[in-house]
Parts: C-alpha cells; structure tokens; sequence
C-alpha cells in the first residue's frame, strides 16, 4: 500500500496515521457540539510514488486507498454507471450532459462508500461496533456495510427521517436509536455516546476516512471517462463532505500529475439549509437556524465540514446556487422521465441547479450531475405533488 499522512486542514499539523483518529486534536480543543468541526483531518498521500507506480494501461486505485485492500469487506460499493443524456443536454444547451447514478450503490446512495471505508477501518483496528448520526442514509449505508461485514451499528436518526432509510436500518439489523430532535442533536448525541462507551464513531467529517471514502467517486469518474475529468460537476450539499470528497479525489489525480486541472465545483443547496453556500457567498459563517427542506438528506442546521466545502469550491473556481423545493420537485420529475433515473429530493437538486444556472454553464463543454441517492428511499415527498390514478373497473377495455 501507499503511505500517507494525516494532516489539519484548519493548523496543518501532521499526525501519523494511528496517532489520532478523528479530528486535529489541537483544533479541536476550539470545538463544541454545534458548530462546523475544526480540524477535519485528509490524507495526503506519497504523490511522488502513485506517480511512478500508477499505469494507464493497468490502472491501479488502491494506490490512492488510505486502508489496505485486504480489510474491506466484501461488498459491492461503487463502479456506479454514468449515463451520457441528449435530452438534458438540449434542455441545458450544453454539449455533454453526464449523469453519474449512485443510486445504484447496495443501499441506495453514496454513504455507502465512506461507510465501506470507515468499516474495512475497523477492521483493521479490530474495533467491534461502529456508531454514526445521520439523517438517514449515512446511517442506512453504515447499517449495510456493517452487516455484510459482521460488525454492530449503533445509530442516531432524527424521529423524522423518511420511513423506507428507517426500514433499511432496522431489517439490516442496526441498533437505531430514534431522536426526538434534529440531525444536529443526533450528531451531539453519538459523540457523547462514543466519548463515553467506546466504539468507532463514523460521523461524517469527523472520521476522516468518511472523506476518503466519498473521494472514490471522482477517480470512478476519470477512469470511466478515459482517464479524463468534466468541465464542472454539480454537487448536493449538506454537510458538505461529499462536496469535499469529490474535490479530494481530483486533488489526489492532480497532486499525481494525472490530471491537468480540476474540475469547476458547483455547490447546490435547498433555499431553506444553505448555510455552506451563504458561507461561501459572503465570507460569515452562520447556522442555518431551523433548517427547512423536503430534501432531508441536505437539511442541516450546522454543516459539519462547512470549512472544507468552501475550499473545495474556491480552490475549482466553483460557485453555488440555491435551489428552492419547487424546483427540486420538479427537477426530481424532469430527471426521471428524461433519464428513468427516480432520485431523491437531495440527489435532484443537481438538476435544479444545473436549469436554474443554464446560462452560467453554456461555457463547459461537459457537465456531470451528480445523482448521489435513490428515489425509493423516500416515495412520500413525490407523492404529495403526484395524484395516482383510481382504479377502472375490469371491464373497462
Ligand atoms: C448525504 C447526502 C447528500 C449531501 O452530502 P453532504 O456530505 O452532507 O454534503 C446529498 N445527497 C444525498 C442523497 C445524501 O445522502
Ligand atoms: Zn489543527
């Protein structure tokens, strides 16, 4: 395996890699529970090395993996298609419109790769019982991974995240703790029950390894694209892990001199939880108080990597868009009658985005839209807006 390093993207101090677990342990005498972490810690790796080691012709990508192959479970997480779509492409007068599915993952969204990697890391570390809060996919994903691998979950959700993420976690056999409270408390709440009982906590930012995890979309990417990336990718943003995640893949390809330059980063978030994109707009950051959107994967009041997220944007020459429920809603129905891609509210805020700035993206010769969960996991939003037919009588035709 490749060696590498963890480093403070708040200090930059450097720790070696089973020195410290989650965040900057310097940074994080500066945090509490409620505010975006300080300290999120990424892995910089031996560049020098994935360069002379990595060939096109027999492309290796467990050069770039901070947990040894040998520890993942086995599990099908990833190689998710992207689908090339004419008809987005006329709608957004853009030549290539790409759409990425993760839908396609074993639980139905991206989680599932920063739950593999965190749970091949306990493996590693021999540690038996995993807890994470979530709003409910991250918890689902963890749920999955830690079944196929034979591990406990312990996991936080808000009392309303939708009911099918509930059913997942509970049939893959997770303790699921139900809060009366928001996402924000349930991530409180499993950092005092880590603190105090044990485990490995896998919230997301906090456990570095989410971040990694999340990365492998982007190297998916270039090596489905034939070793080459898009113009800009539009991302849905809660916590902004993911947002991160995609910008540390290419920053890994970059940093390897396998790529010329990154991709533009465009962060899309729900009017109603935009912390990160009004962070990035104004240079202040402030909690998004009372969160409102039908999109419950991105509705956050305190985006745990907010910091992290505004570099991944900045550093691409990205920008953001807000994108109210109408719009996701019919983003959602455009999609799946476009594309036969059902996403979730949070995973077709891409394409609201994506028609909201049409005109900003007539510049990019190819777009990718990151659909990041499926729209089985919560059919109740839709329904509201959808009147299903009443029944004919069987002699009706
Ligand atoms: C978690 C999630 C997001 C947002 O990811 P963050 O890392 O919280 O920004 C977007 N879409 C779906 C389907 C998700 O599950
Ligand atoms: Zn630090």
């Amino acid at each position: 395996m490749n060696t590498f390093i963890y480093k403070c993207t708040i200090c930059c101090r450097e720790y070696k890699r089973d020195e410290v677990r989650y965040i900057c342990p310097v940074c994080a005498m500066d945090y509490r529970p409620g505010m975006p972490l300080k300290g999120v810690l990424t892995a910089e790796f031996d560049y020098g090395y994935i360069k002379r080691k990595f060939s096109r012709k027999n492309p290796d990508f467990s050069l770039f993996s901070a947990v040894e192959k040998k520890f993942y479970p086995n599990f099908p997480v990833g190689n998710t298609p992207i689908i090339k779509n004419s008809a987005l492409s006329s709608l957004l007068h853009v030549e290539n419109v790409l759409v990425k599915y993760e839908g396609l993952n074993p639980s139905g969204s991206l989680k599932d790769r920063a739950s593999l990697l965190v749970v091949a890391e306990s493996i590693r570390l021999n540690e038996e019982r995993i807890v994470c809060a979530s709003t409910g996919n991250a918890a689902s994903a963890l749920a999955a991974v830690c079944a196929s691998a034979g591990k406990k979950a312990v996991i936080f959700v808000p009392k309303n995240a939708p009911r099918a993420k509930l059913v997942q976690i509970v049939l893959y056999g997770a303790k699921i703790i139900l809060v009366d409270g928001s996402y924000d408390d349930a991530f409180a709440m499993s950092l005092r029950f880590t603190e105090k009982k044990g485990g490995l906590n896998r919230n997301t930012a906090y456990h570095p390894l989410t971040i990694e995890g999340k990365k492998t979309v982007s190297l998916e990417i270039f090596y489905q694209m034939n070793f080459n990336t898009p113009d800009a990718i539009l991302v849905p943003v809660g916590d902004g892990v993911i947002i991160s995640g995609v910008y540390k893949g290419f920053y890994d390809l970059f940093m390897s001199g396998l790529i010329k330059r990154m991709p533009v980063l465009i962060s899309v978030q729900a009017e109603g939880s935009n912390a990160i994109n009004r962070f990035i707009k104004t240079n202040k950051y402030s909690d998004m108080e009372n969160p409102r959107t039908i999109a419950d994967s991105i509705s956050v009041s305190t985006p745990s990597n907010a910091y992290m997220a505004k570099k991944a944007v900045e550093n691409t020459g990205g920008f953001v868009v807000d994108v109210s429920d109408h719009e996701i809603l019919n983003a959602q129905r455009i999609l799946a009658s476009t594309t036969g891609i059902f996403a979730e509210p949070a995973a077709s805020a891409p394409l609201a985005g994506a028609i909201k700035i049409s005109k900003n993206l007539k510049k990019y010769k190819t777009i990718l839209l990151l659909i990041t969960g499926n729209g089985l996991k919560d059919i109740d939003t839709p329904l509201r807006t959808i009147r299903l037919p009443k029944p004919v009588p069987k002699d009706w035709i």
